[in-house]
């Protein structure tokens, strides 16, 4: 996001709008879980304090990739809080916030993404997918605890 400073009123402005996929600046690696598949969306209120511009406000962008609890295609919804300023000088006639916005969205993304908090991941016996709460189908559901074999310490 390239902002014109001219832009900005004296009691604060407000803007909305998106910078294309390639903002991401994404290397795809053979190992990444999720990659970006949608632009990165910003809707930002910034203020300018004589040589300071404070910023805040919030950026989400859409991932793509595979759940990494049930191993299924996923996309999920990522959103983030911003709020950070810059100095800037007179001479300056815009400033770029790209790489603030970006660095917020791709720290805010999961350690470990999955599909949806019902996602309990695949079933032990079948190894189908149970994304969304679904049923497998194969009938056994009564998989036993990996802690009973604890139990049998006990006795
Ligand atoms: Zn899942």
């Amino acid at each position: 996001m390239i902002l014109q400073l001219a832009n900005i009123d004296a009691e604060g402005s407000s803007f909305k709008g998106e910078d294309p996929i390639e903002a991401f600046e994404w290397v795809k690696g053979a190992t990444d879980i999720v990659h970006p598949s949608g632009p990165l969306k910003w809707k930002l209120d910034v203020k300018l304090f004589g040589s300071e511009l404070f910023v805040e406000g919030e950026v989400s962008a859409v991932f793509s990739g595979i759940c990494s609890r049930c191993g299924e295609d996923m996309t999920i919804d990522v959103s983030e809080a911003v709020c950070f300023s810059e100095e800037v000088s007179s001479q300056m006639s815009e400033v770029d916030l790209t790489s603030e916005l970006r660095d917020a969205i791709l720290l805010a993304l999961p350690n470990h993404p999955i599909c949806g908090v019902d996602c309990e991941g695949f079933c032990p016996t079948c190894r189908k997918p149970l994304s969304d709460g679904a049923d497998c189908g194969c009938g056994d559901d009564q998989w036993p605890s990996p802690w009973d074999s604890l139990d049998g310490l006990l006795e």
